[in-house]
């Protein structure tokens, strides 16, 4: 039988800063990441053929579509004047297509972020 009880908290409320303490569990999931993480991240978006080929999982970060790097296609790629090659996005026809071998989540949270500071 679980009886929940109520311990007697005497916290005072109010105080809306509350940045650390509420929580004593690691974070499952980054959620914010510095500008500089953004740019490297980006640098996955173009010429991003071997890195995209290498992951299980990619998403755009123009159209937020997460998808899997099989249903890409070599019509999906285009060359980049040195001879590398840039998935586009089959959905948006956009080249902002990372994958998770890049070493960032491909989550709408991370795709979001690099939405909002690539194209707002
Ligand atoms: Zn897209």
């Amino acid at each position: 039988m679980t009886d929940i009880k109520k311990n007697s908290t005497t916290e005072t409320e109010g105080s809306i800063s509350n940045s650390h303490g509420s929580h004593d569990y690691l974070e499952p999931v980054k959620t914010e990441w510095s500008i500089d993480e953004l740019k490297i991240a980006h640098k996955f978006s173009i010429r991003n053929q071997a890195s995209v080929q290498d992951s299980v999982l990619c998403g755009c970060f123009y159209c937020l579509e997460i998808y899997s790097p099989a249903i890409l296609t070599e019509a999906d790629l285009r060359a980049e004047n040195d001879g590398m090659k840039t998935y586009w996005c089959p959905h948006c026809g956009i080249d902002s297509v990372i994958g998770n071998q890049s070493g960032f989540p491909i989550t709408p949270e991370f795709l979001t972020k690099m939405y909002s500071y690539y194209f707002w």
